[in-house]
């Protein structure tokens, strides 16, 4: 398997990445911003829980968030070749749980990819990003919030992962092509896998 963490800022462009990586390199992506939203518009109850939280530019509380995870991983990933964590981990806590995860089921993980952008530039691509979704939680009062909570809770994990020699940082700014082209190679020189399409 091919386990890889697809770390970075709000706006550093994991899902734009995500998406050539998952079709290359045979993985399954796992979002859980994606999963999340997903509740929401069902409306489910666990859809109003996340909502209260990401309206806020909070994050979803951690044993809620890994019980989760643990769920996408038994119903949607058991049988994929690996996993592309795209929003997963964002504490020390959801990081610790994934290797917990990760070893339960016999496996690993194996890079963590740093989107590294400027902040300027993250607060410019979630504007633009909000007027053409819609998102909601693209809006400047929120994106300060998750800038703020990025910067308390989820950048320690790059010295964490940092020292498990497993983080590799990738300059996410140029254009998409660029970025995505250092992601793959940084992958297939750090684990040894080879893209399965060019
Ligand atoms: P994203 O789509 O990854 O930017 O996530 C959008 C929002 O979903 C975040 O601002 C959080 O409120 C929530 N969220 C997503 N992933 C997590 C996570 N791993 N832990 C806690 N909250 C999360």
């Amino acid at each position: 398997m091919l386990n890889v963490v697809l770390f970075g800022a709000p706006g550093s462009g994991k899902g734009t990445q995500s998406e050539k990586l998952i079709d290359e390199f045979g993985l399954y992506h796992i979002s859980t911003g994606e999963v999340l939203r997903d509740h929401i518009r069902r409306g489910t109850e666990l859809g109003k829980i996340a909502d209260s939280y990401i309206s806020r530019g909070q994050l979803i509380p951690d044993d809620l968030m890994i019980r989760i995870l643990d769920d996408v991983l038994e119903k949607e990933a058991a049988d994929k070749k690996g996993v592309v964590f795209d929003g997963f981990p964002r504490t020390i806590p959801q990081a610790e749980a994934l290797k917990e995860l990760l070893l339960k089921r016999g496996t690993d993980l194996h890079a963590v990819i740093g989107l590294e952008v400027p902040e300027e530039e993250l607060v410019e691509r979630m504007l633009n990003r909000g007027k053409q979704t819609g998102r909601a939680d693209d809006n400047l009062e929120t994106i300060k919030n998750r800038l703020q909570v990025y910067h308390n809770q989820t950048h320690p994990l790059r010295e964490y992962y940092t020292n498990e020699g497993k983080y590799l940082p990738i300059n996410g700014t140029g254009s998409v092509d660029e970025i995505y082209d250092n992601i793959a190679n940084g992958i297939e020189k750090s684990t040894g896998h080879k893209r399965t399409v060019k």
